[in-house]
């Protein structure tokens, strides 16, 4: 008998009619003899509305209690899911991440999962009860209640297939597989049938939300295939044509088509980036460091940086960009430690995007950024930072052009297809 884990995004979960559906597809799994652990998001929009709950009550809010708040969203999720299932006659109970528990680290709003006491959810999958398991939350080593980060559920799903060594990790959400680019903004975008772990991960740290990108990682590391496929398409979950598959270069290798054998496997865009520059910090040693270490203590990624050539002065500007949800923050931590770096002014600028091209093909082809820059550059999109990895190449540019910028860089490598019906 096999084991499988099936997670639904907030979309498939919004309202009672399709937590309806999701039992329906459940109880079809169940009858189909698997043993199945459910994880659940919150109903789609619920977690924003936390968040701006908190963010109302103090912009400089206490993250543990956030924490204790945005959670609530799956709780409920759990609960009606588990209770939508036994009215369909699925012996069904909810496991709250502390009940289980999922263990995490203390890093409230973006903790890691540690490990999952599997026993009590062993136990119920063999007595043929369905487990509902709420994504994105857990319980630090102190008892209280963390969350693992925007889009955590399916971190919070994969975690759960290796630790029951699950036979199957199918991420349901709306779209019905990972696409060349954003489907809802390219409509010539392909979909894909299979993708390394490798380029999902370069995919999703640079903003394609179809999966949390710490989810990949942890699906590459534990050795978990990972599937997404649509909650609304109709059909054989088995089908081999459905979705895509996300596992190891060796064990894609072979099957990979040709067509997908692209220099360029997808396009992302990210707009929860902020840009911040500190004018006329002092040209000298340490001085750098001074402005990162703070912001790496408090927890803020740091991601693109530019050091600007240095003034007469002894002087020089350094700009780079942080998540947009985490600036005020940032802003508070920098103007605090002003003295000690001794900056001039602090400007920031939350209208950025950025924008990347992913792709394995790009370690053996040169001239992909230059095609890049190129392209953007004809249409008058200013570049204003670029980073580069061995399978990506990221731009900083205004925000009001993200659209245009994906769908122009999308038809210069290649990539369109037919639009869907
Ligand atoms: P869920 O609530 O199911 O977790 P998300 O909204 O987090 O769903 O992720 C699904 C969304 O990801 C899609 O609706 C789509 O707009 C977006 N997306 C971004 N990039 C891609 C991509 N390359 N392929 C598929 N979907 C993408
Ligand atoms: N509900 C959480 C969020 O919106 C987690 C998730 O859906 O994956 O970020
Ligand atoms: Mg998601």
């Amino acid at each position: 008998m096999s084991c499988i884990v099936m997670k639904f995004g907030g979309t498939s979960m919004a309202g009672i009619e399709r937590i309806r559906n999701v039992a329906a597809r459940v109880k079809r799994e169940v009858a189909a003899g698997h043993r199945v652990a459910v994880v659940v998001s919150a109903m789609a929009g619920e977690t924003d509305r936390l968040v701006g709950f908190c963010r109302e009550a103090s912009a400089l809010y206490d993250r543990a209690e956030y924490d204790v708040v945005v959670s609530a969203g799956e709780q409920v999720t759990s609960g009606l899911l588990a209770i939508a299932l036994q009215a369909a006659g699925v012996p069904a109970r909810s496991w709250l991440g502390w009940q289980l528990p999922i263990r995490t680290s203390d890093a409230h709003a973006s903790a890691r999962i540690g490990a999952i006491d599997t026993a009590a959810l062993t136990a119920a999958l063999a007595s043929g009860e369905v487990a509902v398991i709420p994504g994105f939350q857990g319980m630090a080593d102190d008892g209280r209640a963390t969350t693992l980060g925007r889009g955590g559920s399916d971190t919070s799903a994969v975690a759960v297939a290796a630790a029951l060594k699950a036979d199957r990790c199918d991420i349901y959400t709306d779209v019905d597989g990972v696409y060349t680019t954003d489907p809802r903004i390219v409509p010539r975008a392909r979909k894909l049938s299979r993708v390394t772990y490798e380029e999902m991960l370069e995919l999703a740290s640079v903003g394609a939300k179809v999966l949390q990108t710490r989810s990949v990682g942890l699906a590459m590391k534990e050795g978990v295939r990972v599937r997404v496929l649509s909650s609304f398409e109709e059909g054989d979950s088995d089908a081999p044509q459905r979705g895509t598959l996300i596992a190891g270069e060796d064990e894609l290798d072979e099957e990979i088509d040709t067509v997908e054998r692209q220099l360029i496997t997808g396009i992302a865009h990210d707009k929860n980036e902020a840009k911040v520059t500190l004018t006329a910090v002092p040209d000298r040693p340490g001085a750098v460091a001074a402005i990162f270490a703070p912001l790496a203590d408090a927890g803020i990624n740091v991601d693109m940086i530019i050091q600007n050539v240095a003034h007469s002065t002894g002087s020089t500007d350094v700009t780079f960009t942080v998540p947009a949800t985490d600036l005020v923050r940032a802003l508070d931590i920098l103007e605090r430690a002003r003295p000690a770096i001794g900056f001039d002014a602090l400007v920031h600028d939350s209208r950025v995007a950025k924008i990347s091209v992913v792709g394995v093909g790009m370690r053996s082809h040169a001239g992909v950024a230059s095609t890049m820059f190129t392209t953007l550059g004809d249409r008058g999109i200013n570049i204003q930072a670029i980073t580069t990895s061995e399978i990506k190449v990221s731009v900083l540019i205004e925000e009001d052009y993200t659209e245009l910028a994906v769908r122009v860089l999308h038809t210069a490598y290649g990539l369109d297809g037919e639009i869907a019906a």
